[in-house]
Order: C-alpha cells, then structure tokens, then sequence
C-alpha cells in the first residue's frame, strides 16, 4: 500500500508545504512559480486569451492519457482556439483525504509533460484536500492564459456562407475510450483517447493561413453540438456530408454495439477549422503535414439557408437535421 494523503496536507501548514515541495514544484517547478508569492507576476503583450475548466474525468488514467493531461490539454486547446499563444496556466487541486500519493505524482507528472511538449509554463497552484467522500479521488481545475496572435482572431461569431468545414482527424476516440474504460468494455481492437494540445498545430494555421474564420474543438457534446453553437453564433446554416465524416472503424463498431452516435462524442486532440473556400486548400495541407492533422479533411460547407442549423446529407441522399446533446449522456468525460 502506498502512502495517502491527509487531511493536514491542504492546511497551508508543514504537511502542505512538503506536499508542494514534493509533488507539485519536483515536477511543475520553473522561475515564476519557484518565486512563491501570492500571485504570478507575468509579462504580456497585445490582446490576452483566458479560458478555464475543470476536469473531473473518471477514470484518472485511460488509454492516451489521465485527468493530468486532460487538464493540460483541454485548457492549453480553448485558449489556442482563439488563434492564441497559450503561455501560463495556473491550476487548482481539490483532493480527497486518503487518496494515493503515488497516483498524484504520476497525474502531476503527467501534467508536466503534458505542458512541456505544448511549452507552457504552471505559473500559480492551489491544493485542496477534503474530508472522505466531499470529492471523487482528485478534481483539477485550469485556467490558461495565451497571447492572441492571429488578427482577427478567428471566433464562432465569424462563419461566413461560402466557407469549407474542415475537421481534424477521427471524430469519437476520447469519449468512447473513457466509457469503455469505466465500464470494463472492451472491442475487436484496443482505443485510445485522442488528448492532445492543438497549439502548435493552432499557429502553424494561423499564421500560414490569410483567414481562419473559426477555430473550435469539439469537446463536450461532440462535433454535432460545437457545430450548432457555430452555426447560431455566426447566424448561418452548415450542411455536413456524411460520408466524409471521419471515425475510426474500431469506434464506430463500439459505438453502435452501445448506442452512441459518434458525431456527438467528446474529443479531446480535435479541431474544427472554418475557413474562405478559396483557402481550404492552404488549410488542408498545413494539417496534413501535422501529425495531430494528418486525417484532416473536408466534412461540409456553411450556407446562407437554414441559419442557426446544422443539416447532414446521408450516404443514401437524405437529410438529416443534426441538434444539439440533449441531456448528459456521458457524465465526467473531461
Ligand atoms: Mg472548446
């Protein structure tokens, strides 16, 4: 049995200071955080990008990743989104007493490799530790700060008739792999989650590109759900192909034997690029020579009909009108 944590590790006192020592600065260690004052002090320029997020996935560790990677990646990726730098992050432990010191140095760890590869430094950190049962095992919250360096930066306000839809790569591999992970399932091949921070991959486009109209991951709720939110943000219709639409063969058997409609799965190493017609082709080949946009392609256009929804043209030449999630089918996905 390895060692656990306690309660006097989040009073502010001896336990909690070793606790950081230990854990936190071992791994996240680096000059503005090694200065311990009550804030970070940081250097910035031009138009700031904030974003935060909790993540209280379950399970911590899952093929591709853990909640510490998520935690990176999900937040370094919604500030990348608005055609930003992501420089700092700052984050929050909310713990619970008991909980594995080994599991937290390996979660730490991971976060510090997660920020590493997407060069971004922790520059503020709080733990909490709870009593038994007042949390599940370890919540981390994020917050990433970035600087906006596409002008204008592309938002979901800015989808304009006559765009081209371009997705990423496969559509479903997170959400899947975290349920199927939960629930002890398992299919003809192993998943794996697609965490990854888009940063990197994020600026090659913008700076590459004359104009990225949108950028967006499709976390929560899937690509379905993010669509929709574009779509009425931005006023416009969107129609998908259906066929076009990438899922690896693996997810799409597991999500029809359990019921799920991959175009609603979260994602968590995905993005959605909404560009000019005219630059699709400059788009495409940045992302393919990118190995998070290796699978990038085309999915569907914007239009002036339909504003504010999102219709799908099947293989068979039907339409089917894509909605928003309705309800919380995958409870802690993230
Ligand atoms: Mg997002």
């Amino acid at each position: 049995m390895g060692k656990k944590l306690l309660l006097d590790y989040g009073s502010g006192g001896l336990a909690s200071h070793r606790l950081v020592a230990e854990v936190f600065f071992k791994h996240l260690k680096n000059p503005i955080l090694a200065r311990m004052d009550d804030a970070a002090v940081l250097k910035l320029s031009g138009p700031v990008a904030v974003s935060t997020d909790s993540f209280t996935v379950d399970p911590l560790f899952f093929p591709g990743g853990d909640i510490g990677s998520l935690a990176v990646h999900g937040t370094v990726n919604d500030v990348a989104m608005m055609g930003a730098r992501p420089l700092y992050l700052t984050c929050g432990f909310i713990l619970e007493e008991g909980f594995d010191l080994d599991d937290l140095e390996r979660i730490v760890a991971s976060m510090a490799a997660a920020a590493k590869k997407a060069k971004v430094k922790v520059v503020a950190g709080d733990t909490k530790v709870v009593p038994r049962g007042a949390v599940d095992k370890i919540f981390i919250n994020t917050t990433g700060i970035g600087e906006v360096i596409a002008s204008p930066a592309p938002s979901g306000h800015s989808a304009r008739a006559g765009d081209v839809v371009i997705i990423s790569g496969n559509l479903g591999d997170h959400g899947l792999t975290v349920l199927s992970c939960r629930q002890g399932l398992s299919f003809e091949a192993p998943v794996k989650s697609d965490c990854a921070s888009l940063n990197h991959l994020v600026e090659k486009l913008v700076t590459g590109v004359d104009t990225v109209h949108v950028l967006r991951d499709p976390t929560r709720g899937g690509l379905a759900t993010t669509l929709n939110e574009i779509a009425q943000q931005s006023n416009v219709g969107i129609v998908l192909e259906e066929d076009t639409i990438p899922v690896d063969p693996v997810v799409a058997s597991g999500c029809e034997i359990l019921g799920l409609d991959p175009l609603y799965l979260a994602n968590e190493g995905k993005l959605i690029c909404i560009v000019p017609a005219k630059q699709m082709h400059k788009a495409l080949e940045i992302m393919k020579r990118d190995p998070l946009g290796r699978k990038a392609r085309v999915i569907g256009s914007v239009t002036s009909d339909h504003a504010g929804k999102v219709v799908m043209r099947t293989g068979l030449g039907g339409h089917r009108m894509l909605g928003m999630l309705e309800g919380e089918q995958l409870p802690r996905i993230c």
